[in-house]
């Protein structure tokens, strides 16, 4: 059953607007010709989300799956890290978390738990998910979705702060300006170095906690949550699927294929169901 399983595979995420700090790559000074003005709607600007906070984002909806069956999850943060905050990575520790790599004697050989199997850090030993950078371009046409783009908008938000004092008239104080994606939809692309079968159940479930607690402000994606950004729909897109079925799901313009819904059929009743009971194997085994 794992073997029809490719190792690539693909999320859908949606979202109004995300914020990723400043960390956003754009190609803004390729596509100005560098006449380029922030607030030109008529700007054709693309980029790159890297894809750290999209690991981060991910992974802390998997360890929630994790905690769902009564596991404990690598923390994110290293042992031997100088905690400014001592006493929270103690709560941690005692709230559904073992320390980074405690649960392996030599990660080399030892898998150690699910999560550090799929996310290493520790050891030298970098994970078995590789997590990409999504690439994303306002041209729909343009978004190769097979290769983990997506269709947005880069957009610089500028924020004033203004004064309080009343004679100052509310004359901002500072500007800030925040990069910024709007209207994203496509494919976060993840690559297995190797497909096991509870990593695919714990995609899976992952993904599914995200989409459900999306408005939880714990399980947003980026920064700016307090002002609505980072609420992200996402699902696994059906890794039964082939290429053109994959590029199909985005095209407004056609539904399903009765192949597609025969595929569904049977992720939903055959696949799923025995990688999530393989994930329960998993995390029941310990440690
Ligand atoms: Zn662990």
């Amino acid at each position: 059953m794992i073997e029809d399983i490719e190792k690539d595979v693909f999320v859908r995420i949606q979202t109004d607007l995300l914020v990723v700090g400043d960390s956003i790559m754009t190609d803004r000074h390729h596509a100005s010709n560098g006449n380029y003005e922030d607030d030109d709607p008529q700007n054709q600007i693309g980029g790159i989300i890297p894809a750290f906070p999209l690991s981060g984002w991910l992974r802390h909806g998997m360890e929630e799956v994790v905690h769902e069956y009564d596991g404990t999850a690598c923390h994110p943060g290293e042992a031997n890290a100088n905690f400014m905050k001592e006493d929270t990575y103690e709560r941690d520790l005692n709230d559904g978390y073992h320390e980074k790599g405690a649960c392996t004697d030599d990660p080399k050989e030892d898998d150690g738990c699910v999560v550090f199997d799929l996310f290493g850090g520790f050891g030298g030993v970098p994970g078995k998910v590789m997590r990409r950078p999504i690439k994303f371009n306002p041209v729909r046409s343009s978004v190769d979705y097979t290769r983990g783009q997506a269709e947005g908008h880069y957009r610089r938000l500028n924020r004033n702060v203004v004064s309080r004092n009343e004679e100052d008239n509310r004359e901002p104080l500072r500007n800030a300006e925040v990069d910024a994606v709007a209207n994203l939809d496509g494919c976060w692309h993840l690559s297995f170095r190797e497909v096991k079968p509870e990593f695919v159940g714990l995609l899976a479930e992952g993904i599914d906690f995200l989409d459900a607690h999306k408005t939880d402000f714990m399980h947003q994606l980026g920064g700016a949550r307090n002002f609505g950004a980072g609420i992200v729909d996402c699902h696994l897109i059906n890794p039964l699927y082939n290429e053109r079925e994959l590029k199909r799901v985005f095209d407004r313009g056609k539904g399903n294929t009765n192949k597609m819904d025969e595929k569904d059929d049977q992720w939903t009743e055959e696949y799923r169901p025995a990688f999530v009971e393989a994930l329960g194997e998993r995390v029941e085994e310990g440690p």
